[in-house]
């Protein structure tokens, strides 16, 4: 049977591969470039493609790059990746792995079935949940996870609390303040694990109030977001707010780690070794989803992770002779 996965490219049902990667982020990309100047056989598999560069707007700290658009920079990792021979599926949201004798058999929603004699698992991470009341009910109503995606949505509006003290909060911030009336950036510690260039942007600018050593206990609302309650050093206030940006960082994908029954660390990311392989022979995996270089999530160092991943698949199906056609 053969099926068709959201736009071209689709996968056939029962296909064999020598590696199929899962995640079409940079360390799915990255891999998949690699894999193909190995000559393996390969496919992404992947929801959609960025991973986390669909939520930040500019890098500029990708060698080669002095500056570039996030959105620019991963459709030149596609570019690179389907240019040199590999299929980038998307719209394929992988369930499960589970070892068929030889053979890796990979599980979509929905019915895509594959086999690999490899996998990398470069599934990245998801957005972090405040976890409180008023939260999923405003979803899509005020409450946004992406401020570079949703700011012009806000445009003309009085204020938006933004959550967090990372890059993304920052810099939800700063593109924020030129979109509506105040921001209250809103962080539960007094220093900022963001860059310091861009905390000094966040200062300068007279509509970002910083609201410090301080957590939204509760979003507010009817129809929409009305107001968000905040507990801070002088009690609990209630503020008024257009919209709520949650920017308070990722965690990974832990029910699909389980299902696989791959090892993970205290976190729930994937253990890997130096080589990038996990728990389960012939298994890999690569950025954001691993327990490797935690502090440090780079979009240099997830392709970093994902090159040495395709090798280390390579190196794994060349000492067991299983390279080539009908092995
Ligand atoms: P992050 O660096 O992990 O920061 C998350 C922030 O949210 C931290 O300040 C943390 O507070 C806070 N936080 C976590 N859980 C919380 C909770 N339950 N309630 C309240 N606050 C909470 O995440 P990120 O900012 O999303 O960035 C993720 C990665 O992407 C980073 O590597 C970052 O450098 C990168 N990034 C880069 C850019 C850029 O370069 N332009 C833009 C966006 C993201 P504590 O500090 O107290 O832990």
């Amino acid at each position: 049977m053969s099926l068709r996965i959201g736009r071209r490219p689709r996968v056939e049902r029962g296909e064999k591969y020598d590696l199929v990667i899962v995640g079409g982020g940079p360390a799915g990309l990255s891999a998949a470039v690699y894999a193909a100047r190995l000559l393996l056989k390969t496919v992404v598999l992947s929801i959609d493609v960025g991973g986390q560069l669909n939520w930040t707007e500019w890098i500029d700290d990708y060698p080669g790059f002095t500056k570039i658009k996030a959105s620019e920079l991963i459709n030149k990792f596609r570019e690179h990746a389907e240019s040199s021979g590999v299929k980038v599926v998307t719209g394929v949201e992988v369930i499960d792995v589970k070892r068929e004798g030889d053979l890796f058999k990979i599980a979509g929603r929905g019915g895509t079935e594959v086999y690999a004699k490899t996998v990398i698992l470069a599934v990245g991470s998801r957005r972090r949940k405040l976890g409180v009341p008023g939260e999923d009910k405003f979803q899509g109503r005020g409450v946004s996870y992406c401020s570079v995606c949703d700011a012009p949505l806000f445009k003309g509006k009085s204020a938006v609390a933004v959550v967090g003290g990372g890059d993304a909060a920052l810099e939800g911030a700063i593109m924020l303040s030129g979109y509506v009336g105040k921001v209250y950036l809103i962080h539960r510690r007094d220093s900022f694990r963001a860059k310091p260039a861009l905390v000094e942007d966040a200062k300068r600018r007279t509509n970002i109030e910083f609201v410090l050593n301080s957590v939204v206990t509760e979003i507010l609302g009817e129809e929409e977001v009305k107001a968000v309650k905040v507990k801070g050093p002088k009690g609990e206030a209630v503020v008024e707010v257009d919209g709520v940006f949650v920017e308070i960082g990722q965690e990974p994908p832990t029910e699909l780690f389980r299902r696989i029954g791959v090892e993970t660390d205290e976190q729930g990311y994937v253990k890997v070794g130096e080589w990038m392989e996990t728990s389960i022979p012939g298994m890999f995996a690569a950025g954001d989803a691993t327990s490797l270089w935690r502090g440090f999530r780079q979009v240099v160092t997830a392709a970093a992770m994902g090159a040495v991943a395709a090798y280390s698949a390579y190196q794994y199906l060349l000492e067991r002779g299983l390279l080539g056609e009908g092995k």
